[in-house]
């Protein structure tokens, strides 16, 4: 069965209507939340300014993305809702990826699209609208490297889930660098996710 995004997309959708009485969205599993992407974006370019732009914060930043992206989406696909909805689409392991690009959509994380998959060892994803690119031009214009760095540690966190091994062991064992960045005016965002070397 060909993965359906939109049955995906509807079903998030759908569920993110409940709220707790804290606005805390409960949804496959894991506890989400509304966050202005101005808000976000000002915290972490903020951080990455107050940091000195030496390099640490964007490790931090992606690291950050990457550890969050492997433990939301673990507790994802071993949700209720997950085996209802995604599980029956799902015929090889390679799937699943597909399906987390899917629920990251609705999320409202970008327009993402899976460009290329190597199996155990490479993963290109892109991005047309991500929020952080154009977040970043918009408060300090053109910038000279990739600033997603939240969807950069995703994409690594999508193979570590995948190819890394058994959780909780495997975040890291990928690695993913941004080759294209619409805030360095490319016309797209692209994420490059390979194996880490040690
Ligand atoms: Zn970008």
């Amino acid at each position: 069965m060909a993965i359906d995004t939109d049955k995906i997309v509807h079903a998030v959708m759908h569920g993110s209507r409940i709220r707790e009485e804290k606005g805390i969205i409960p949804l496959f599993g894991v506890y989400l939340s509304m966050i202005p992407v101005q808000y976000y974006n000002r915290i972490s370019f903020g951080f990455e300014k107050k940091m000195g732009n030496d390099g640490n914060a964007e490790k931090l930043l992606v690291a950050a993305g990457q550890e969050c992206g492997y433990a939301t989406f673990q507790g994802i696909r071993s949700s209720r809702e997950w085996d209802e909805v995604v599980k029956p689409m799902i015929e090889h392991i390679e799937d699943q990826i597909n399906c987390f690009v899917s629920i990251a959509i609705a999320f409202g994380w970008g327009d993402l699209a899976v460009q290329e998959l190597v199996p155990n060892e490479k993963l290109v994803i892109r991005a047309s609208d991500s929020y952080e690119a154009k977040g970043y031009v918009d408060a300090y214009g053109k910038a000279d490297a990739g600033k997603c760095y939240m969807l950069r540690g995703v994409a690594a966190a999508f193979m570590d889930l995948v190819y890394g091994g058994e959780y909780p062991d495997g975040c890291f064992q990928y690695t993913a660098v941004e080759t294209f960045c619409q805030a360095k005016g490319d016309p797209h965002c692209e994420f490059v996710a390979r194996k880490a070397s040690r």
